[in-house]
């Protein structure tokens, strides 16, 4: 009886710091980003045109998820589409995901690894021989080299 009593109530403790650790996860993703990173990353808005800090930004590097700080974008793929957003017209391999927006006709653009919302990719523009626009929100990316500890430093700032 006893020890049936001390088995039931380990495999509760045990569900119950499960539920707790999965709840601290992703309070600890929602709390690195600021509720302008949110709005786009998370719930899929849009930044205002020519106010993102890279549709006028031109050093060579490599573009990662804000989020998950996975490699996206090399900045030998970006052109100067003159939407105001930054423009890639191609991605690193397997680092994008496309689905079917919500509107049901654009194509929605994803971190393949995070599911972060990134922006949009038009396709037969025809501005580089590519034919592919990745218009994609300056705010969901970070144009640096990840390094341990990053986003704990950028939350300080
Ligand atoms: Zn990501």
């Amino acid at each position: 009886m006893n020890r049936k009593l001390i088995y039931s109530l380990s495999f509760l403790v045990l569900s119950l710091s499960g539920c707790t650790q999965n709840q601290t996860d992703n309070t600890m993703v929602e709390k690195k980003l600021t509720p302008e990173e949110k709005h786009v990353i998370l719930y899929k808005g849009t930044e205002r045109p020519y106010t993102g800090k890279y549709y006028d930004f031109w050093e060579k590097g490599t573009y990662f998820c804000k989020m998950c700080e996975a490699p996206l974008y090399e900045s030998t793929a970006k052109f100067d589409a003159g939407c105001g957003w930054p423009s890639f017209d191609d991605e690193i391999p397997g680092a994008v995901r496309r689905i079917t927006d919500a509107d049901g006709h654009r194509t929605e653009i994803l971190c393949a690894k995070c599911g972060a919302h990134l922006g949009h990719v038009f396709e037969g523009e025809g501005f580089t021989s590519k034919n592919t626009r990745h218009c994609v929100n300056s705010i969901s990316m970070v144009e640096s080299p990840p390094r341990r500890g990053f986003m704990i430093k950028r939350k300080n700032y």
